[in-house]
């Protein structure tokens, strides 16, 4: 078997603590992967810090590396998407699918290297100053922590790495400890392209631990953390006066007037719900539907459901793979047994194999339930019905979280009342809140996060802009 370490100053690391790796849907172990502890997290630091002070990369040269990595991404597009299919469980094509955001994710924070720019201020408006000269310039913040999750364990780590690197920092890396093997191929691929020792570090081991040994690093400038609100929030109460970028999660909910086109709708529903076994921040949890179409929906959701196949995700034709552990695929059956013990209905799928959870569309379900009120992670959506659109708006809005909302729709003026009431960091207007696409500015409110993702404004999230003024 395999045995991979960790990555310090461009040198491959093995410790003697070691956790092995499963392939998610044989349930073997397919590699071992070093454990960090507290002397090897203060060495990464060490070693970022170092690579910022003392190496310098000018934009240029940022924009070649990681134009090269994102083309060494697609050289080595097999084995990264056999790689996340079987670490993720992901079925093969979303794993393809995968690699290629990746790609652009390191492609577009490539661009951004080449323009990050301040601003001329206008001080001359302020009275006494006209003499004076002002601009502001953009600095990076120095060594930037990278804590990624098991659910697209590449594409979000280089939509922390691409960017923290554009501008100019230097990265300590930890991804979830299910998913290391592609952290290590996405080491190997920055080292290629040429990247210099010490900028990028990658430590694995059990977030609990190394996240403590992380935030007490009083050298790291930033945390970019993606992954659930309980550890976003603690992670936030320990980083002090340190910059955070907390990507959270959600219980997405989309709208359904009765005036949009209702088959396409509910096909988008049912296949944002289901994409990589429904581990989507953005996944579609629940779907109000105007009450003229609920039947009609309810019908195409279900027909477009049970044509999906559920199977062994390295297969090409299969849409449903297990999920990261049969422990969460337990979690799952338990929320949605609650949910029918209290008066909820199954459409459609609602039981378990091991880690296979059936897509699985619920209804009659209320406000307080988990599979409504908690994000699911779960191939599960729950359809309710609505009279009027400010109840929806109220229903969308009813929650701690607040991501992105989907609304299906061809009336304007449903369309404006929506984007400007829904609660979310982002409203797509005839299409799932589970649209993202990676130079868009991706973001929530509420207990879905705080600052923006894609390269353009993650750059300006990872650096200090300063006001420089000539007298
Ligand atoms: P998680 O359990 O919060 O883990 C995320 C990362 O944090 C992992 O690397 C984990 O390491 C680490 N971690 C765990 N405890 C930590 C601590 N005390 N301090 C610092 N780091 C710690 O989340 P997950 O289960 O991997 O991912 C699912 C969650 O991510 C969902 O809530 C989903 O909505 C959210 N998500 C959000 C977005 C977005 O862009 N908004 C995107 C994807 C996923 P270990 O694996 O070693 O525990």
């Amino acid at each position: 078997m395999r045995e991979y370490g960790l990555f310090i100053n461009g040198e491959w690391m093995v410790t003697e603590e070691k956790c092995a790796v499963m392939h998610k849907a044989t349930g073997e172990a397919v590699a071992m992967v070093s454990v960090a502890g507290k002397q090897e997290v203060t060495a990464a630091v060490s070693a970022a810090e170092t690579a910022f002070k003392t190496i310098k990369m000018e934009p240029y040269q940022r924009y070649e590396i990681l134009m090269k990595a994102s083309q060494l991404l697609i050289k080595n597009l097999q084995q990264m998407a056999e790689t996340l299919s079987m670490e993720v469980g992901k079925p093969i094509k979303e794993a393809f699918a995968e690699v290629r955001r990746a790609e652009q994710t390191l492609l577009l924070s490539a661009e951004e290297a080449k323009r990050m720019t301040g601003e001329m201020v206008p001080l001359q408006g302020a009275p006494g100053c006209g003499k004076r000269w002002a601009f502001t310039v953009r600095q990076p913040v120095g060594v930037v922590c990278a804590i990624t999750p098991f659910n697209f364990p590449l594409n979000l780590s280089c939509h922390k790495i691409g960017p923290a690197l554009a501008a100019g920092n230097s990265v300590v890396y930890k991804p979830a400890s299910t998913t290391p093997l592609s952290a290590v191929l996405l080491c190997e691929i920055f080292a290629e392209a040429g990247l210099p020792q010490g900028y990028l570090n990658l430590v694995t081991g059990s977030g609990a631990k190394l996240g403590r040994y992380l935030t007490e690093e009083q050298r790291i400038g930033f945390y970019s953390f993606t992954g659930s609100p309980a550890v976003g929030k603690s992670l936030l109460q320990n980083t002090g006066m340190r910059r955070v970028a907390l990507e959270l999660g959600s219980n997405s909910a989309n709208i359904v007037h009765h005036d949009a086109n209702i088959k396409a709708a509910a096909e988008a529903c049912a296949r944002y719900a289901f994409a990589n076994a429904g581990q989507v921040c953005i996944s579609c949890q629940r779907v109000y539907v105007h009450r003229q179409v609920y039947e009609e929906f309810c019908a195409k959701a279900v027909a477009y459901t049970q044509k999906l196949v559920v199977g062994n995700p390295l297969e090409p034709d299969t849409d449903i793979g297990p999920m990261i552990s049969e422990q969460e695929a337990e979690r799952a059956e338990e929320w949605v047994k609650e949910a029918v013990a209290q008066g909820a209905g199954i459409l459609t799928g609602g039981k378990r194999r091991n880690a296979w959870f059936e897509p699985t569309i619920m209804t009659h379900v209320q406000p307080q339930m988990k599979v409504v009120c908690q994000e699911i992670f779960a191939p599960v959506f729950s359809i309710v019905p609505y009279e009027d659109i400010q109840e929806a708006i109220q229903f969308v809005n009813d929650s701690v979280y607040g991501l992105q909302a989907g609304v299906f729709t061809n009336s304007m003026d449903i369309a404006k009342q929506c984007a400007l009431q829904l609660e979310v960091g982002g409203v797509m207007i005839n299409d799932g809140a589970t649209f993202r696409t990676d130079n868009m500015p991706y973001g929530g409110i509420k207990d879905s996060g705080l600052g923006k993702e894609g390269p353009q404004y993650a750059v300006r999230e990872m650096t200090e802009e300063k006001l420089i003024v000539f007298a």
